[in-house]
């Protein structure tokens, strides 16, 4: 970004009070901000006691060697004890822990007394293949029980895990393996994606081959494909090996810097980054951050997040969060569109799901289908509805309310990533007046702001960068083997603060829009123009289902605002309509935003966690070679989109 700051052009002005019944009972109410505004390390201090310690920590934080932080020092925990045994010692080991529902339509319901057998045994079965304390191990599975119970076996014996999504590739597998030098594989023959199953193992036998070198591969037995090639010795089916191990199994309790796991992001900006937790902070953030982001009441809510557990959201939110406050929970294996467009809400209306979190990409997936499918389902026993991921446009965010929400719902857009650990700008459901589109409020204990270019506070109106000004619980500890990429990464930038790399602004109340990253902000004669308010502009023309905008250089506005647009369902691609677009851009956000270029797309290219990789598409719009599309879910969407553009571009 240049001096100039971020141009605060999206008025929205919509409003949503919390539900006064939710606000009756919520979990965490307005207090929680003073209580952490008047002591902020005795608020974390408290709540770290919702977990269970072996040893009680005395020490809160020690920032003595800044960045690198250590909380709660001198406690010590086991992690996996905390997620799953002390549920049962507590009387609720007949409680459903996971709900799981496959692709095929299979369903399998796990309580909390069978997690930990499961996990025991796991645990015995790791250690008899060697692996232990500080090893490291590599997981790379589908979306089934045996993944977390692979995570938390990990957990529990103090190896930490790396895990790597099912859908990247033998090559993406293979540098992780190497750049975390794990010990062990734990993976399945396959998994079901779309229908059919899609095999796993063949990628770990080439990532091997690629100079990955393993001691062992576990693996699942999950599609029973019979032509599986095997190595004798390394290879070790599952249920070979765990099935017949004993169910006992005592937890040691680790520090609470132990190291938990490592996890890459997810590289929508560059080479991805091994981002290093521990255990104690780490889990008091995840859980709390569950407890009072979704308000949930372990004892009745059936809670589903939808996304991969290959994802730090997976982590937090399906693992560890959810697991550590006992709650019940739903897993589904595959796709919102197999079999049918409905299955999401299908899946709600069969477990009564009470709290659903999922991606804007999905949501606005879900508009583009259109409003008639999920109205065919019963989606009253929704209470709280999350959002992840990206920027929620604010139409998106109003059609989630209304659509799968019945009018009803809190919808919670929570701001946070794979370096924080969990949650850090979010609206509380039973006390905060929500604004679509907006993240709103660092949550109690978390302290976050908007700079300008020289570090100083923007005031209310004004836009910047996103810094976090204080350390948080579950913050990363460094970046795998790369303590300097750590601190150039996040903490040179700006003096004393962690630079998240996103752009924000402030409104008139304080409240905090993410405005995407800082690398996308566009600089257009002389403003700087967010694409994610261009796009939620774009977004709330009906015509249009979602939108990607990156700047090109252009020669006399230094910047062009590009646009591509996927229509809905029923829009026709027309000059008129493009034109129409252009105009609703500069009514809803001024003349200095009217994209220069509007293309109509059939799609754009995403990560494989469902974000917008405008890199590439800034690659497009400039006529440049494309640069590196590993990390995307379907690299042909580029040669499509590459095919539509026109060779001159339309002028006013
Ligand atoms: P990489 O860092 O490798 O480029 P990544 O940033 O996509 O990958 P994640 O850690 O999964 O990997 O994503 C965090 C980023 O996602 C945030 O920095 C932000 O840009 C975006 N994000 C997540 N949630 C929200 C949200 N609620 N509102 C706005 N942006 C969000
Ligand atoms: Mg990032």
């Amino acid at each position: 970004m240049s001096n100039e700051s971020l141009a605060n052009l999206l008025k929205e002005e919509r409003r949503f009070a919390p539900p006064a019944d939710l606000a009756a009972h919520a979990n965490v109410t307005a207090e929680a901000y003073e209580r952490a505004k008047a002591d902020r390390l005795g608020f974390w201090a408290e709540q770290a006691r919702r977990l269970t310690w072996a040893t009680e920590p005395t020490e809160t934080l020690d920032w003595s060697n800044p960045p690198f932080a250590k909380w709660f020092a001198d406690g010590k925990l086991n992690v996996a004890y905390n997620c799953v045994d002390r549920h049962v010692e507590a009387g609720h080991g007949d409680r459903v822990a996971i709900h799981f529902e496959g692709e095929p339509g299979d369903s399998r319901a796990i309580t909390y007394a069978e997690l930990k057998d499961e996990v025991s045994k796991a645990a015995n079965a790791l250690t008899e293949l060697g692996v232990q304390k500080g090893d490291r191990v590599a997981i790379y599975m589908p979306m089934i029980p045996e993944t977390a119970v692979a995570m938390l076996a990990c957990a529990r014996i103090g190896a930490a895990h790396s895990v790597v999504f099912g859908g990247f590739s033998a090559d993406a597998l293979a540098t992780r393996i190497q750049d975390a030098d794990a010990k062990v594989v734990i993976t399945s023959d396959g998994g079901y994606r779309r229908g059919k199953p899609s095999a796993l193992k063949p990628a770990v036998d080439d990532a091997i081959a690629k100079g990955a070198g393993v001691e062992h591969v576990l693996v699942v037995r999950r599609t029973g494909q019979e032509d599986i090639s095997w190595t004798e010795g390394r290879d070790v089916w599952w249920h070979e090996l765990v099935d017949g191990q004993s169910a006992e199994h005592t937890p040691e309790a680790f520090d609470a810097e132990h190291p938990l796991f490592i996890l890459y992001t997810s590289g929508t900006t560059g080479k991805p980054k091994g981002i290093l937790h521990t255990s104690g902070g780490y889990l008091t953030q995840a859980a709390y951050t569950h407890h009072a982001v979704f308000d949930l009441k372990p004892e009745t809510d059936v809670y589903w997040c939808t996304a991969d557990v290959g994802w730090v959201t997976g982590h937090s939110y399906i693992v560890y969060g959810p697991l550590a406050n006992g709650a019940t929970q739903v897993m589904y294996e595959g796709t919102p569109d197999t079999p049918h467009q409905g299955r999401f809400w299908e899946i709600v209306q069969k477990y009564g799901v009470t709290i659903l979190y999922t991606a804007p990409t999905a949501i606005r997936t879900f508009m583009k289908w259109g409003d008639d499918i999920p109205a065919k389902f019963d989606l009253s026993s929704l209470r709280v509805l999350g959002s992840v991921g990206e920027p929620i446009n604010p139409e998106a965010w109003v059609w989630y309310r209304k659509n799968i929400g019945g009018d009803r719902t809190p919808v919670v857009d929570t701001w946070w990533q794979t370096e924080t650990g969990a949650m850090m700008i979010s609206p509380l459901p039973g006390v905060t007046e929500a604004k679509p589109g907006s993240a709103q409020r660092p949550l109690p204990g978390i302290s976050a702001t908007v700079v300008d270019d020289e570090a100083n506070e923007v005031p209310n109106g004004g836009g910047g960068y996103l810094v976090l000004t204080e350390p948080w619980p579950s913050m990363l500890r460094t970046i795998w083997g790369d303590d300097q990429r750590f601190i150039d990464t996040y903490w040179s930038r700006f003096e004393g603060k962690y630079f998240a790399g996103d752009g924000a602004k402030k409104d008139e109340d304080g409240d905090i829009w993410l405005l995407g990253r800082v690398d996308d902000v566009m600089l257009v004669s002389g403003h700087n123009i967010s694409t994610t308010e261009v796009e939620s502009a774009l977004v709330s023309h009906p015509s249009v289902a979602e939108a990607a905008v990156v700047g090109a250089a252009d020669e006399t506005t230094g910047q062009a605002i590009v646009a591509f647009v996927i229509l809905r369902g029923s829009a026709a691609e027309s000059e008129d309509l493009v034109g129409e677009l252009r105009n609703h851009v500069g009514a809803t956000l001024g003349p200095i935003a009217k994209p220069k270029r509007i293309l109509p797309v059939a799609e754009l290219p995403k990560t494989r966690s469902g974000k917008i990789m405008r890199r590439l598409l800034r690659d497009v719009a400039e006529n440049r070679q494309l640069g590196d599309v590993t990390t995307l879910t379907d690299s042909s969407v580029m040669d499509l989109i590459q095919s539509k553009l026109p060779a001159a571009p339309s002028e006013d």
